[in-house]
C-alpha cells in the first residue's frame, strides 16, 4: 500500500475522530509527504530543526508543523515562526526562549510538557516534582507566548505491553495532575501526546489525544 493509502486505513479503522494523528516524516523525502499532502491529509511531524525547517520552506504552506525531537534553545528561532505544536519542551530555560521567539514573532506557541515515563536512559522530560515546581516559579506567569496545552511522553520500547500500559497511565495521571491543580481555567490543555507505530492502539485506549506515527504510515526508516 501507498502512502495515502496508509494514511486512510489508519483513519478509518485505527483512529478515532477524536484523536489527531501526526503523521511522522522525519527521513522521508518531499515526494512522500507530497504524496500525502496530495491526498489531503496536512498534519506531519518531525523531530529535527534542520529537517523541520527545509521541509517547511519546500512544502505548501497550509501543513500543519508539529516538532517532537529534542529542541536545542539556540535552534527555537528556526521553527518559532511557523511551528504549530512543540512537543518535547522538557526545561524551564527551553519555555522562556519559546517565550521570547514567539514575542518576536508576535505569536503564541503551543508546547507540550515532555515527561519522563520509560524505563530507558535515552529519553528527556520532567519528572512530576520537576514540573511542579517550575509551574510556581513566579517567573513561570511572565511567559505570554507559550500556549501550554498538555502533556507529551514516550513508552519504553519493548514488547511487554503491560509496561507500556503503566507508562502511558503515569502519563495521564500526570495529566490530570496538572490539569485540576493548575491549568483548570485554560480549556487548551487538553492534549495527551503519546503513542507511535508499536504501540499507538494502547495509547489511544488509555486517552491519547495525539498520536505520532511514522513508519507505519511511510515505511521503514534507513538508518543514516
Ligand atoms: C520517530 C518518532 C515517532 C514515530 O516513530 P514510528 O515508530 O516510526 O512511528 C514518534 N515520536 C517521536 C518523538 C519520534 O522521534
Amino acid at each position: 500500500m501507498g502512502v495515502s493509502e496508509n494514511i486512510k486505513s489508519l483513519l478509518i479503522n485505527d483512529i478515532p475522530k477524536n484523536v489527531k494523528l501526526i503523521a511522522v516524516t522525519k527521513t522521508k523525502p518531499i515526494s512522500a509527504i507530497l504524496e500525502a499532502y496530495n491526498s489531503g491529509y496536512k498534519i506531519f511531524g518531525e523531530n529535527k530543526v534542520q529537517e523541520l525547517s527545509d521541509k517547511y520552506q519546500a512544502l505548501p504552506k497550509d501543513i500543519e508543523w508539529h516538532m517532537i525531537g529534542h529542541l536545542q534553545t539556540n535552534k527555537v528561532k528556526y521553527i518559532a515562526p511557523f511551528v504549530h505544536l512543540i512537543h518535547g519542551v522538557d526545561s524551564f530555560k527551553l519555555l522562556q526562549v519559546i517565550d521570547k521567539e514567539g514575542q518576536k514573532n508576535n505569536r503564541k506557541i503551543n508546547c507540550l510538557l515532555q515527561f519522563y515515563i520509560a524505563k530507558e536512559e535515552t529519553k528527556f522530560g520532567f519528572d512530576l516534582p520537576e514540573a511542579l515546581h517550575m509551574i510556581q516559579l513566579p517567573e513561570f506567569n511572565d511567559l505570554k507566548n507559550v500556549n501550554i496545552v498538555g502533556v507529551m511522553g514516550m513508552a519504553t520500547f519493548t514488547e511487554n505491553t503491560h509496561t507500556i500500559r503503566a507508562e502511558f497511565k503515569e502519563l495521564v495521571y500526570i495529566f490530570n495532575q496538572l490539569k485540576n491543580t493548575f491549568f483548570q481555567d485554560n480549556p487548551d490543555f487538553k492534549e495527551i501526546s503519546m503513542g507511535m507505530s508499536n504501540d499507538y492502539k494502547l495509547a489511544i485506549e488509555e486517552g491519547a489525544t495525539l498520536v505520532r506515527i511514522g513508519s507505519l504510515i511511510f515505511g521503514e526508516r534507513n538508518i543514516i
